[in-house]
């Protein structure tokens, strides 16, 4: 996109801004998106200056909006992609009601996650997608690679952790390709990873699901641990062989297992 350089957005760090210039790995980030289980909404968070918005608009199949926090590249986008108008939500994706939003945008209730996000709130990003699951078939985008690496481990591997066990619950996960910080502007400090997640078949786990959730976090907040010592405080009702494994050698299904085995109820959650 042909701009002069003094319209262009200044980064602010406390946005996690890393605007990425490498134009061929912002297509192979968009040509990522499969159209898993047939959504026709695609949200695309913290656009910038819309290195990638470019190829996902050309995509004519879905209807593709923008949500973006700051305001110099809200206006930047208004200016330069015009054809967005009225797809461009000014705000803090964080605090988005993603049921409302789909609801009020499309009579179908499904849409992809697509972004080069902001790596200082990637977690908070992934838990909230997955607080929507059933609303989002499809994930895809770039984080920190560490973090890439850790939500695609398979157990067993030391990247192996909470975000990895809860998101692979409900998602087939990919890691695709790895992008060196020269990429960006400005480079950040850390090499980028891009993944794809698409929702399983799971609707609902054969346990407990809050307590799942317990199991995991208590499980791996004490990883060196054996898991009869990590869950203890959680009162374990009858023995079993997992008891004497830890967190990180255990895949889904075990987990799952895990959880009937403990007797404490999840604390209702408003
Ligand atoms: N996609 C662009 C920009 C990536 S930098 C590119 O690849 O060049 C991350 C972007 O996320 C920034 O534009 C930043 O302003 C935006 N952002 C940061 N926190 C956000 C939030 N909570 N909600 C929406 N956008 C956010």
């Amino acid at each position: 996109m042909a701009c002069p350089e003094s319209m262009k957005v200044r980064p602010k760090k406390h946005l996690g801004q890393h605007f990425l210039r490498d134009l061929d790995a912002s297509k192979r980030i968009a040509d990522l998106l499969s159209g898993h289980e047939n959504y026709d909404t695609v949200l695309e968070i913290g656009p910038g200056m819309g290195v990638l918005t470019q190829f996902i608009l050309p995509k004519s199949e879905y209807s593709t909006y923008v949500i973006e926090i700051d305001r110099e590249s809200v206006a930047y986008l208004k200016v330069n992609f015009p054809t967005l108008e009225g797809r461009i939500i000014e705000g803090d994706f964080l605090r988005m009601d993603l049921k409302a939003w789909i609801e009020s945008v499309s009579p179908r209730p499904s849409f992809a996650i697509i972004g080069n996000y902001p790596y200082n709130i990637s977690s908070q990003i992934l838990f909230k997608a997955l607080e929507y699951k059933d609303f989002v078939p499809e994930i895809v985008g770039m984080f920190q690679k560490e973090v890439a690496m850790r939500i695609a481990s398979p157990p067993g591997k030391k990247d192996y952790g909470i975000l990895s066990v809860l998101l692979q619950a409900y998602y087939d996960i990919e890691y695709s390709f790895s992008v060196p910080p020269e990429a960006f502007d400005p480079p950040p400090k850390v090499t980028s990873g891009v993944i794809r997640l698409r929702r399983n078949t799971v609707t609902q786990l054969e346990c407990d699901e809050k307590k799942f959730v317990q199991v995991v976090k208590a499980g791996f907040n004490q990883r060196r641990k054996t898991l009869r010592n990590a869950l203890k405080p959680m009162g374990i009702q009858f023995d079993h062989p997992l008891l004497d494994k830890r967190a990180e050698q255990l895949g889904v299904a075990e987990f799952v297992l895990l959880t009937n085995l403990v007797t404490a109820p999840a604390p209702v959650v408003e």
